[in-house]
């Protein structure tokens, strides 16, 4: 049942749409609109069953209120999921159709790229519906570069907290995949002089990270066991779970991967080990965050330093979440959760 689902909660609308035409299936969700139109990317999967992506659209969406509450963004949660073989399925006639579904709900719903899209893809999308973020004309593009910097700044505050300084000189880190965010994340870390170890499923991703960086490389699976300062998961969600937790080595996990917890309780498994974790959701923000810069939203030039200036806030925001943690007792991810929730109510 989607109304009793436990992510269905809290959601101001759900919309199923179809064009046989054009082979479109997608479900479009809007969990707030509180504090502006419900912003967050299309995912295109191939998911195993339609419960599979509704589950999906409903967790994401949720997850996009609390990223743009909790960074104080003039925005709302949503998430759209085009269900599919992105590798297969894609057509410009998909996307016309899919713009058209994001137009006809008057701007509620603003799209991105996402998992398995593209910005080729968007720039269809966009001629049916201005509701699109993230596209190079006239917007901020490819938002991984303000992602990753966020990270940066995240991972600063987090050592400052466990490991007694801003500095990163001389700190191990090792990073989890090497794709748009983590090989950014990777340039930052390393001019800030961390010694890095790094994974990733694509060789020459690793290889590019060992020649540029100087990184150690490490087996995918046992990237989170290393004996390092920091663990920067910037692959896939639920990375930290019932196998992982206990074989961390870091006092620090700060990355830029959605989901990181397996479940909820994992966020207190964490605490109770003494890990410091930087709530995903606080980490990653920087994505969005330029995003909100863009003149679509702003109304004015986009302006990257401005973007940058306030993506560094992120450094404060981890902060105030570690002190909530620290003063109440509570795991980071609940200290993150109540924050949000209380941006949202104040809104
Ligand atoms: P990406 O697809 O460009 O890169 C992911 C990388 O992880 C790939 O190189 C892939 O080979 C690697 N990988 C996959 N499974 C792995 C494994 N088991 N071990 C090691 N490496 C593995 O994605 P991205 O845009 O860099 O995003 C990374 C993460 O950050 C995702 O979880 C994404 O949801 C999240 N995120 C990204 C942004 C953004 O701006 N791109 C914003 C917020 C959150």
């Amino acid at each position: 049942p989607v109304f009793k689902a436990p992510d269905y909660a809290g959601h101001e609308q759900v919309v199923f749409a179809s064009d046989p035409d054009a082979g479109l299936q997608a479900i479009i969700a809007i969990h707030d609109t509180t504090r502006g139109p419900a912003l967050g990317g299309c995912r295109m999967w191939a998911y195993p069953t339609e419960q599979d992506a509704i589950a999906d659209a409903l967790r994401l969406s949720r997850g996009m209120t609390y990223k743009s509450a909790l960074a104080e963004l003039p925005l709302g949660g949503g998430k759209a999921v085009v269900l599919g073989d992105p590798g297969r399925d894609k057509s410009a006639a998909l996307w016309r159709a899919f713009g058209r579904a994001i137009e006809r709900l008057g701007g509620r719903y603003v799209t991105g790229e996402d998992v398995g899209t593209s910005v080729a893809d968007l720039e269809v999308v966009r001629t049916a519906t201005a509701h699109v973020a993230g596209i190079p004309e006239g917007g901020a593009g490819d938002p991984s570069p303000a992602t990753a910097f966020g990270v940066f700044v995240g991972i600063q505050a987090a050592a400052r907290r466990r490991l007694g300084g801003d500095s990163l000189a001389g700190l191990r880190v090792a990073v989890q995949g090497l794709g748009h965010v983590g090989l950014c994340l990777a340039e930052h870390l390393a001019d800030a002089g961390a010694e890095l170890v790094v994974a990733d499923l694509a060789a020459e991703r690793v290889e590019t990270a060992v020649g540029r960086y100087g990184a150690r490389a490490v087996a995918p699976a046992r990237i989170h066991a290393e004996p390092v300062e920091v663990f920067a998961p910037c692959a896939m969600g639920a990375v930290l779970n019932d196998e992982t937790i206990p074989e961390l080595r870091a006092p620090v996990v700060a990355g830029s991967a959605n989901n990181q917890l397996a479940e909820a309780r994992h966020g207190a498994a964490l605490a109770e080990r003494g890990v410091l974790y930087a709530p995903d959701y606080a980490i990653n923000a920087g994505g969005i965050i330029n995003v909100s810069h863009e003149s679509t939203r702003t109304g004015r030039p986009y302006d990257r330093q401005a973007a940058f200036a306030r993506i560094a806030r992120i450094h404060d925001t981890l902060e105030r979440i570690f002190e909530i943690a620290d003063a109440e007792r509570i795991p980071t991810s609940t200290a993150a959760d109540r924050l949000a929730e209380e941006r949202l109510r104040a809104a």
